[in-house]
């Protein structure tokens, strides 16, 4: 067991590496950030900062150094400059390898018996028409790295789109998937511990616009044995992967209340931002415990909640949520607001 007062060392310094070293604190650690970026998010909460590039292997082994243990809120961060200090990581930097790779996060998964949209790894764009001819159009293209929030992925919606879209995603690697007419889109939040221990957030569920997380509805309205199929699958793949941390599992609800892993994301996520106000444990408070070897908290809901996401110019909008009274506002200190950038969050409490 990691005590308080220990030194939770976190890559990334983000929104979630803000909310992760206020967790922190509340339990008497303190956090040293690692991130390139000066002057970031969680910097200005967390007792040390390293400003230093995620291949700078001098620096990361420095910040090993002067930590207990070392979690992350980033995931593309190269793996390979990682392998020196990995003994302190949590989770595990096999996992964040594996959730770096589309095809690597989908092939694991359906290995332990898991559902996912249909797929087909893609290197060129032969191999892209070959892909579209066998699993049917319309069909998702997406980059097998670095992507997020919709980024390097596109719809093909006939074979004539082919030449663009190979262009368009500019990759070496890809994969092709079936287009899933889902009926929602959930996830679901699993702690698991170094002793096998687990603890599963309720499913929620998920509105994007743009491809960016609009919304979170906690909890999803779905039917008591769905909700228990969907944590039966986010707890098979913490405990298949052997997960010491946090991970988000996230699922499409197909119209005939199937379910398919679209992601996984083996840190806090921005579709369990409503446990800080409506849970008996954050899920950033359960990341530190998972990671420091403290029982896992529970995670009883004490209420209903809403998140909303306040993107670029919505948090013009902050005053008039400290005026609501059911209205928790957070607010994450970007000096610059930017369309598409995640400036804060409001998560309405019913
Ligand atoms: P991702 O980057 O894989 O999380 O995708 C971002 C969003 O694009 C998802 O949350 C879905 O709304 C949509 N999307 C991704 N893959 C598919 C798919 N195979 N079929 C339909 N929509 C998808």
């Amino acid at each position: 067991m990691i005590p308080p007062a220990s030194t939770i060392g976190i890559l990334g310094g983000g929104q979630l590496g803000r909310m992760l070293a206020i967790a922190a604190a509340k339990l008497g650690y303190h956090a040293h950030i690692y991130c390139p970026e000066k002057d970031c998010p969680a910097a200005e909460v967390a007792k040390f900062t390293t400003v230093a590039a995620y291949d700078d292997r001098t620096a990361l082994k420095a910040f090993a150094k002067s930590v207990d243990v070392i979690t992350y809120e980033f995931e593309n961060i190269p793996v390979a400059a990682l392998g020196a200090i990995a003994g302190k990581i949590k989770p595990d930097i096999s996992i964040l390898e594996l959730c770096q790779h589309r095809v690597l996060e989908k092939q694991a998964v359906n290995r332990l018996g898991i559902a996912t949209a249909p797929f087909v790894p893609v290197h060129s764009k032969k191999e892209l028409l070959a892909a579209a001819k066998s699993l049917g159009l319309p069909a998702v293209l997406k980059t097998a790295r670095m992507g997020y929030d919709g980024k390097g992925q596109t719809t093909l919606k006939s074979l004539s789109m082919i030449e663009t879209a190979w262009k368009g995603i500019n990759a070496a690697e890809a994969i092709l998937e079936s287009f899933i007419t889902f009926r929602m889109e959930i996830s679901v939040i699993v702690a698991r511990d170094a002793k096998g221990t687990m603890a599963c957030y309720c499913p929620v569920q998920n509105i994007h616009k743009n491809h960016i997380l609009s919304e979170t509805i906690a909890p999803a309205s779905i039917s008591p044995s769905l909700a228990k199929k969907a944590e039966k699958i986010a707890r098979a793949i913490a405990e298949g992967l052997s997960l010491v941390g946090i991970m988000a599992v996230e699922m499409f609800v197909t119209q005939d209340d199937k379910l398919l892993v679209n992601e996984l994301a083996p840190r806090p996520h921005n579709s369990g931002h409503w446990t800080i106000d409506a849970c008996v444990t954050s899920q950033f408070e359960q990341t530190i415990r998972a990671v420091c070897g403290l029982p896992l908290g529970s995670t009883r809901r004490l209420c209903n909640a809403r998140m909303i996401n306040l993107i670029g110019d919505d948090i013009k909008d902050w005053q008039r949520y400290t005026a609501m009274p059911n209205a928790k506002l957070h607010l994450y200190g970007k000096k610059e607001s930017r369309a598409g950038r995640k400036m804060g969050h409001v998560t309405f409490i019913y």
